[in-house]
C-alpha cells in the first residue's frame, strides 16, 4: 500500500549523538534518523506541514526509567497521535528491536492487522484501529493514490522529504558515537543528488525490500 508500508527488518541507528542534558536537543537526529515520519504509524512530516505535531517518544518511559530520558537508543520519532497514546504504556515493542513488517499489515480499507503478538500490542497500545485513525488513515491512502497516478509532482511533494533537512554535519554535539553517520544525513545526501526519488512508478509489492536500506520512499 502506497505510503504504508512498514520496514522489513528491526531500524539500524545510523547516528550516535550523546551528553545533550535535554531531550529536544535530539530531535532533529531523531527526525533524519528514523526519516522524518513516524515510527508507529508511518504519518510523514510531510502531510502535516508544520513540524510541530511531531514528538520525541521514549521506548521506556522517563517514569519508569528516568536514566533512559536523554539516551539517545531509548528516543526515536512519533508523531503526537502515536506518543500521546502510548505515554506510560510498557513494553510497547521497539522498533529497533523488532521489524514491524513482521507484526502489522495494513489493509486496503485503511485498517490494521496484527499478525503476532507484538503487533497485537502495538495495535493495541496505539490505538491504531481507533475510528479516527482509521479515518485519518484510509483518507490519506486514498488520497496518495489518486495522486499517484494523478498527480505525480505533487505525489512526490507528500512522499518526498521536508525543505528544511537538518546539516547534522554542523550540529554542536558534546559526543557521537557514529561520527560517519552525519556524512550521510539526507541534508548531505541532498547536496550529492542522492536523495532516495519518490517514483510514482515504482511501488513496492508485498514483501518486496527496500534496497537502498537508508529510506522507506517507495
Ligand atoms: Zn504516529
Amino acid at each position: 500500500m502506497v505510503g504504508f508500508e512498514y520496514p522489513t527488518q528491526p531500524h539500524i541507528r545510523r547516528h550516535g549523538p550523546g551528553g545533550y542534558k535535554d531531550y529536544e536537543s535530539f530531535r532533529d537526529w531523531l527526525r533524519d534518523e528514523f526519516t522524518f515520519r513516524c515510527v508507529y504509524c508511518l504519518h510523514r512530516e510531510q502531510w502535516y506541514g508544520r513540524g510541530v505535531t511531531f514528538h520525541i517518544d521514549h521506548s521506556t518511559p522517563v517514569m519508569d526509567d528516568p536514566q533512559g530520558e536523554c539516551e539517545y537508543s531509548n528516543l526515536a520519532y512519533a508523531c503526537a497521535t502515536c506518543n500521546e497514546a502510548k505515554k506510560a504504556i510498557l513494553n510497547v515493542p521497539n522498533p529497533c528491536l523488532v521489524a514491524f513488517h513482521d507484526c502489522l499489515r495494513i489493509m486496503a480499507d485503511g485498517h490494521v492487522e496484527a499478525l503476532n503478538a507484538n503487533g497485537k500490542k502495538l495495535e493495541q497500545a496505539l490505538g491504531l484501529n481507533r475510528p479516527s485513525n482509521l479515518r485519518y488513515r484510509s483518507r490519506w491512502m486514498r488520497s496518495l493514490e489518486a495522486l499517484r497516478t494523478k498527480e505525480p509532482d505533487l505525489y512526490r511533494e507528500f512522499m518526498g522529504f521536508p525543505e528544511g533537512l537538518p546539516d547534522l554535519r554542523k550540529k554542536h554535539v558534546p559526543s557521537n558515537t557514529k561520527p560517519e553517520g552525519v556524512e550521510n544525513c539526507y541534508f548531505a545526501l541532498r547536496e550529492r543528488h542522492e536523495l532516495p526519488d519518490p517514483d510514482p512508478h515504482v511501488i513496492l509489492r508485498k514483501g518486496e525490500k527496500n534496497l537502498s536500506g537508508r529510506a522507506f520512499f517507495p
